[in-house]
């Protein structure tokens, strides 16, 4: 065997990781162990996955099992596994870097938060198991041979930001790693890792239901029970955590844990967590998604993305089901009809579900919303089954006093007599929305307006039926509606020079001129066609193609504001007033400026400003 050695340097953000994780102050460092099964595991799972094709990979070596052996002499813990194991380049890539999307974000965050828990919570979210020996351990030695393969790789690092790759012999297939702990104080709050109690403690307690036996001193400490399959009141919500923590790599407790159970002609279960926290990667098409899928207690497929519709892939577990064949393939899932059997009674349970927590809980509703709402709503565009329950899901925020928010029936339930329709605003953000001009008439009303700004409520508003016979109508849309256009009827006579005068300076820029019923304060605003796109829209759809459109809107005109009506009577007496210019020019900035636009032409607004100001100094 060479035993050229040969070193290399952690990729940045995992040499980062490693450092958090060496100097990390979390207590509960022992589930490193935890982690290190779970690959154990997930390697096994790996192995008989592709055995399925090529039964050579398991050949003799049949018993798929976890070994820990402990010295305390040495002070090493050794976790092996006889399971797929790495390749030489498999391991540089695998354990030297980082390779999941969002790591720079995950990375940027940790620098702005400083406690320990939200460091833990992240990084659980990338699932960098692996490093976590490092909280205990002073040295970390690998070696891994591949299934199918006859040489090994033996890995090893202090943790100083480079490791070492060597040849190695290992007559077994799998991967063992080796701990090297840090020195065992008595009477420190930190167990010994290799005393026979502790490790029995830490397996049974994090890894009982882990599928392969996990053996130590040749006795078996987990079950192996699918958590699953017990019923409820036999399994402690402790074991639920750490189910969920095993297959889902959050470091997190689950928000919500739901067991459903269908019988009669199908039969299936699932087990369901709800995360306390959205992961980065949910709107990155590279992100991982979707359950795992048993067959009889037989894992299949870890990240089964049939199960679910897209909408709810946030969520995370397991389904059992006994109707489909073990060897069903990854394309004939799409055309199952078991799976798509499945998937209507899964998403109708995970619905009901919410709308019961919706009720019972309404403030851990709001902090789910407020976690995967974003996603929940692009239901509104596909699942049309469950369209009038999706509608009852949905919350937005609105000018209501409460300042919290509302779902739409509450919306209703609160709506003012004589009010037709229910209003709303898209914008980028609840402060841009909230101090725009079209909002003054519905106040002054009392009509509550929802503020809708997320950008996929652009999309939302336009697949959102009627609610209770209601009608949704946009603030900035159209005419306003308020019961008061006869009077701008009248009025449009008095103003017609003023309107004419301003259509003719702001052709190039605006479709229209019209008095509005929608100001009761501001001057001026722009709104656009009942057909045409909200500007917000517009700017989301300019960013999306990287070019700049800029459609015209109509500006509107409040006829009871004082500098329009004295304009209205200057324009009277000569049609060519010289302030008129720039009059148009500065109450268009005004109503660009007052909705949380950007102006097209800064300069230009601004050199009317001032010639504006120097005539009124
Ligand atoms: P994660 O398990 O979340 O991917 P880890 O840092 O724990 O993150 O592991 C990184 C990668 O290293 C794994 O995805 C896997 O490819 C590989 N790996 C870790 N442990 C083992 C093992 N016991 N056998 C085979 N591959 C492993």
């Amino acid at each position: 065997m060479s035993t050229k050695v040969e070193t290399f340097q952690f990729q940045a953000e995992a040499r980062q990781v490693l450092d958090l994780m060496i100097h990390s102050l979390y207590t509960n460092k022992e589930i490193f162990l935890r982690e290190l099964i779970s690959n154990a595991s997930d390697a096994l799972d790996r192995l008989r996955f592709e055995s399925l094709s090529k039964p050579e990979l398991i050949g003799a070596d049949e018993k798929l099992e976890i070994r820990i052996e402990s010295n305390s002499e040495a002070r090493t813990l050794t976790i092996e596994d006889n399971g797929i194991g790495m390749g030489r380049d498999e391991v540089i890539a695998n354990i030297g870097t980082i390779a999941k999307s969002g790591t720079r974000e995950l990375m940027q965050s940790l620098k702005e938060k400083k406690s320990s828990d939200v460091l833990t919570s992240l990084i659980g979210q990338f699932g960098v198991g692996f490093y976590s020996a490092f909280m205990v351990a002073d040295r970390v030695t690998l070696v891994t041979r591949r299934a199918g393969e006859e040489s090994a790789t033996q890995w090893e690092s202090v943790g100083d930001g480079t490791f070492s790759i060597a040849d190695a012999s290992k007559f077994t297939r799998g991967t063992s790693i080796t701990i090297h702990l840090k020195t065992f104080e008595e009477g420190s709050d930190i167990d010994d890792f290799t005393a026979q109690w502790v490790i029995e403690r830490i397996v049974k307690r994090y890894s009982d239901f882990v599928s392969y036996p996990v053996i130590f001193k040749d006795r078996q400490l987990n079950s192996m029970k699918p958590i699953w399959t017990r019923s409820r009141s036999e399994v402690t919500d402790d074991e639920y955590k750490e189910f969920y923590k095993h297959i889902s790599h959050d470091w997190n407790e689950p928000m919500k844990t739901w067991s459903f159970r269908a019988e009669g002609r199908s039969e299936y279960q699932a087990l369901l967590f709800v995360p306390s926290e959205a992961p980065f990667d949910l709107f990155y098409t590279t992100g991982k998604f979707g359950l795992h899928l048993y067959v009889r207690r037989v894992l299949i497929m870890e990240h089964c993305e049939e199960l679910l519709p897209p909408y709810l892939r946030f969520m995370r577990g397991v389904v059992d089901s006994a109707d489909l064949p073990l060897n069903v393939s990854r394309q004939r899932l799409q055309e199952d009809r078991h799976i798509a059997q499945i998937r209507k009674w899964l998403t109708k349970k995970v619905l009901d579900s919410f709308e019961e927590m919706q009720k019972a809980e309404p403030d851990k509703y709001v902090e789910f919303w407020n976690q995967f709402g974003r996603v929940v709503k692009e239901g509104a565009s596909f699942d049309f089954d469950n369209k009038d329950k999706l509608m009852g899901l949905y919350m937005f925020e609105s000018s209501s006093d409460s300042g919290g928010l509302t779902t739409l029936k509450d919306y209703v339930a609160r709506m003012k007599e004589g009010q037709s329709a229910i209003y709303y605003l898209t914008g980028p953000s609840r402060r841009a929305v909230e101090n725009s001009p079209h909002l003054e008439a519905f106040k002054e009303k009392g009509y509550e307006v929802l503020y809708l700004v997320d950008p996929v409520d652009e999309i939302l508003v336009q697949s959102l039926p009627e609610i209770e016979g209601k009608k949704l109508k946009s603030v900035g849309k159209g005419t306003a509606d308020l019961g008061t256009e006869k009077d701008l009827e009248e009025k449009s006579g008095e103003f017609s020079g003023l309107l004419n005068a301003l259509q003719k300076r702001l052709e190039d820029r605006i479709k229209e001129v019209r008095l509005s019923s929608r100001l009761t304060a501001s001057p001026a605003c722009l709104v656009v066609a009942e057909d045409d796109v909200s500007p917000n829209l517009e700017k989301l759809m300019s960013q999306a193609r990287g070019e700049k459109t800029v459609q015209k809107r109509i500006m509107e005109l409040n006829p009871d504001n004082e500098i329009v009506v004295r304009m209205r009577d200057r324009i009277q007496k000569d049609e060519n007033d010289p302030l008129i210019d720039d009059f148009a020019h500065v109450l268009f900035g005004y109503a660009v400026l007052a909705e949380g636009s950007e102006l097209q032409d800064p300069l230009s607004f601004n050199q009317a400003l001032v010639r504006t100001l120097g005539r009124s100094v």
